[in-house]
């Protein structure tokens, strides 16, 4: 059957199957697994067009599903897009705008409003947000960052401690909540949140010997100089070159870092004893020490991923297993994206496209047509609100975000379009002086356009990320693009007021 032919059929199977999906929303409505990872770069999925590695798991949500390819960050760091996620709100509101703060969980939250629709809620996995988590039928959360082996976590808040690899852990967790513990009689929101690929990347595993013999392609910006830019770029802590210890490059490990089995630690051992001996070697310096450094660091992040990738099969077999797919909404993202050696770096913070951007993909059996992309602006302050119209509940007028419904039920981005979407986003970083100093920092994207205001420093940055999608050459100053700069300044101001955002921090 040729192409013109089969392409009408589909569509109309897709238009039925949404409309039978959408009878049986109204009798019971569907489940959600929510995967979520700490620091995994869109670089780092084969969905995303990664020239470093293969996902072939979390490929399967995005060939079965929809795949975000313009999905932002509000704030680009950990606790604050946690909360973000849970509230649908900016950190101005949501009370979270650095790490340091605790999270009032007695505000509005997705999981707590499910709960109260009928919903079991779980959580597993990765919180950070200091307090206790609100609304859920059964928690089991790592203690503030957690270890990559023998996680201590807090069960319903009686303190627990797990022999094994984290990645593995929790994976095994959710899966016996699944098996075990889930009421059969209600819908449920899993939340199974990873440590991994966070920093200090410590493989375990299957993949602890992954990619020995090979050489990682470098990005391109791996050594730039930042000479197109303000001077934002030059403040930070956080280069390749400069800033990794000898624990996160694996060179010496702190006994408190090695929380592992006799059995565990041989097999460490085994892998890190040699690939250092060959390292001391050949006495690198220079640029040969920072492509080493580059190699020694994106490999093992890259390893942790791998596990990552292993546990949204398992999560994916499981519900397969239990016959819970056809009725289950899965979702894999990260709480932001990261540098993976791009302009020298790792980390994140930065409103610059690396960090800013996040990988988000959905599959929902019989409602979204499977192998979708778009590229319509979406911000983590979306879920929340997404999430209380797939479970059917009022989502609060306090949540700032939109629902993405409208973008999982189309055919196409013009059909969005056509009833309103919208055309700029908003962003803001708060923490100064904090780990890696980079500036604070506000700012406003389009489609084409990227204008950060660097107040700390009063500076301003502009970026073309249709002609300059690296970011290499700030433009704000370039009298060529003056009106753009004067429209994307207006548009910083409509936005700060239409979210309510406080002149000063
Ligand atoms: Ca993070």
């Amino acid at each position: 059957m040729n192409a013109t032919f089969k392409f009408p059929i589909m569509f109309i199977l897709f238009v039925v199957s949404g409309a039978l999906a959408s009878t049986e929303h109204e009798e019971k409505p569907p489940n959600i697994l929510f995967i979520m990872s700490d620091d995994h770069a869109w670089q780092a999925i084969s969905a995303y067009g990664s020239n470093r590695n293969v996902t072939p798991n979390i490929d399967r949500i995005a060939d079965e599903g929809l795949v975000f390819d313009r999905y932002f960050v509000e704030n680009s760091i950990c606790a604050p897009s946690r909360a973000a996620i849970l509230t649908g709100t900016f950190s101005h509101l949501h009370g979270i705008p650095t790490n340091a703060e605790e999270f009032d969980g007695t505000q509005p939250t997705f999981p707590a409003i499910a709960r109260e629709a009928g919903y079991q809620t779980a959580l597993v996995g990765k919180w950070h947000l200091k307090t206790e988590p609100v609304g859920f039928d059964y928690y089991e959360r790592l203690v503030g960052q957690g270890p990559y082996y023998r996680p201590n976590m807090v069960r319903n808040g009686e303190k627990v401690v797990h022999d094994g690899y984290t990645t593995e852990v929790i994976t095994d967790l959710a899966v016996d909540w699944l098996e075990e513990e889930r009421d059969p009689e209600k819908p449920f929101v899993l939340m199974v949140q990873h440590k991994a690929p966070h920093r200090n990347w410590m493989p375990g595993g299957a993949h602890i010997d992954d990619l020995v013999d090979s050489d990682l392609p470098e990005p391109d910006t791996l050594f730039d100089d930042y000479a197109g830019r303000g001077t934002a770029s030059t403040m930070q802590e956080m280069t390749i070159r400069d800033h990794l210890s000898k624990a996160d490059l694996k060179l010496e490990m702190p006994e408190w870092m090695m929380r592992m089995t006799e059995e565990e630690r041989a097999t460490w051992d085994a892998a890190y004893r040699p690939r250092n001996e060959a390292f001391e070697a050949m006495d690198l310096e220079g640029d040969d020490l920072i492509r080493w450094k580059y190699q020694r660091y994106a490999k093992d992040y890259l390893r942790c991923i791998a596990s990552v990738d292993d546990s949204v099969g398992v999560l994916l077999d499981a519900i397969d297993e239990l016959g819970l797919a056809e009725d289950t909404v899965v979702i894999y993202t990260s709480d932001q994206g990261w540098y993976l050696g791009e302009h020298g770096w790792y980390d994140k913070r930065w409103m610059y496209e690396e960090s800013f951007r996040t990988p988000m993909m959905v599959r929902w059996p019989g409602v979204i047509e499977p192998g979708r992309r778009t590229e319509l602006l979406t911000q983590n302050i979306d879920l929340a609100p997404t999430f209380l119209e797939i479970v059917g509940a009022q989502s609060p007028d306090r949540m700032q975000g939109e629902s993405l419904v409208p973008i999982l039920t189309a055919s196409s981005d013009e059909e969005v379009e056509d009833i309103g979407w919208r055309d700029a986003l908003y962003y803001r970083y708060y923490e100064s002086n904090g780990p890696h100093t980079v500036p604070k920092h506000q700012g406003v994207r389009t489609r084409r356009w990227k204008l950060i205001d660097f107040h700390e420093i009063g500076e301003v940055e502009m970026y073309d990320l249709e002609n300059d999608p690296d970011e290499m050459r700030s433009i704000a100053d370039d009298p060529e693009y003056a009106s753009v700069r004067n429209r994307l300044e207006s548009l910083l101001v409509e936005l700060r007021e239409e979210y309510d955002v406080p002149d000063d921090d």
